[in-house]
């Protein structure tokens, strides 16, 4: 078990070049949150907050953000929520997995700015579109 981690919660306009251990940076002129990952490896990890990214949320003490940190472009590949201010580790997931979050992820990009863009479906998965000229004709015939 990795041991418990409390995160202090600063709020600043810009994200500073040096950030400090354990320390949450809040953007919200730039809306973005800054951490240094919370495994100790010292890499920064910078989300940004919107509605199809992170949400915030503050309760005057504390920041929790979702969905959960996870850090697949790092070598230490570290998992985490940040709840509360406090740090809840998440299990490895699989690469497989990852592709899947991140293939949701740019289907809800996608439909977020682009509501008429249709779901990318991977050819390997498409189905033919298969036109049903008979139904049209029925009703048709329901409606005349
Ligand atoms: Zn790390």
């Amino acid at each position: 078990m990795r041991q418990p981690i409390v995160l202090d919660t600063e709020f600043v306009t810009g994200v500073p070049d040096q950030l400090a251990e354990h320390t949450l940076y809040v953007s919200m002129e730039y809306a973005t949150v800054a951490h240094k990952c919370c495994c100790g490896c010292g890499l920064e990890v910078v989300t940004p907050l919107s509605p199809t990214d992170w949400k915030l949320s503050y309760d005057g003490v504390s920041v929790s953000l979702h969905p959960s940190i996870g850090n697949w472009s790092f070598p230490c590949r570290s998992h985490y929520w940040i709840d509360k201010g406090k740090v809840r580790w998440a299990g490895d997931m699989s690469q497989e997995q990852i592709n899947s979050v991140r293939a949701k992820d740019c289907r809800a990009k996608a439909r977020y700015f682009d509501p008429t863009e249709r779901p990318i479906v991977p050819a390997s998965t498409a189905k033919p579109d298969n036109p049903k000229p008979g139904l049209w004709s029925w009703l048709a015939r329901l409606w005349s």
